[in-house]
């Protein structure tokens, strides 16, 4: 299955990707991830990335496409993968269908968390990130780690991303709504727009959105 999560920032679209992927056995991709890991590493995609991401901005296409064409390109991809964090522009979006048109594949559905503002902004507020893992997420009231800033899953240190303080967030909500909102309807057009609500417990909205892909593929 070759699926795209999409959903403002807060819609819980890393941790309910990790979720999916793995009851669909397939890699979740995650563009935001691929960044920070090469930041962290220090490497030159790392680099050209860093500021655009403390900003709250998108990182250019040129960066961004290649970076994901080539995580979709690796052998584990081939039978499908779960995008999350990309496209993010409609440019993105048709540059990834050039993409899996040249591989003879095409994408099944596009999940669309929904999440209303001002919960958005209370989610990022206190969402706490495991420094092994970023799969790894707490949040401060809604999940709270048994020790503080101790990761309960492998012991890691728990930090909030640079990019949640409270005006860059402001930031990346206003480039969702201008620049990655636009792809809905893009995809929606494919007919491949699947929307649910992303309010609730975790694994509530995983087992919603397991039953609305089913849907959706199998109709
Ligand atoms: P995320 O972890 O998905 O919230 O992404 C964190 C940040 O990484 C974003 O605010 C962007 O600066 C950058 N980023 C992630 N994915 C993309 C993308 N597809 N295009 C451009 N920038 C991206």
């Amino acid at each position: 299955m070759r699926i795209v999560l999409v959903g403002p920032p807060g819609a819980g679209k890393g941790t309910q990707a990790a979720y999916l992927a793995e009851n669909l056995s397939i890699p979740h991709i995650s563009t935001g991830d691929l960044f920070r890991a090469n930041m962290s590493q220090g490497t030159d995609l790392g680099k050209q990335a860093r500021a655009y991401i403390d900003a709250g901005q998108l990182v250019p296409d040129e960066v961004t496409i290649g970076m994901a064409k080539d995580r979709m390109g690796q052998s584990d991809a081939v039978n499908g993968f779960l995008l999350d964090g990309f496209p993010r522009n409609v440019g993105q979006a048709e540059a990834l269908d050039v993409i899996l048109k040249d591989e003879g594949v095409k994408l099944d559905a596009v999940l669309d968390l929904e999440v209303p503002e001002d919960e958005v902004v209370k989610r990022i507020a206190g969402r706490r990130v495991c420094r092994r893992d970023s799969a790894h997420v707490f949040h401060l009231s809604y999940s709270p780690p048994k020790t503080e800033g101790v990761c309960d899953v492998c012991g890691g240190e728990l930090y909030q991303r640079h990019d949640d303080s409270e005006e860059t967030v402001r930031t990346r909500l206003e480039v969702y709504h201008t620049q990655t909102e636009p792809i809905i309807d893009y995809y929606r057009a494919q007919g491949l727009v699947v929307t649910i609500s992303a309010l609730g417990e975790v694994a509530d909205v995983t087992a919603r959105a397991m039953e609305a892909l089913k849907q959706s593929t199998e109709g």
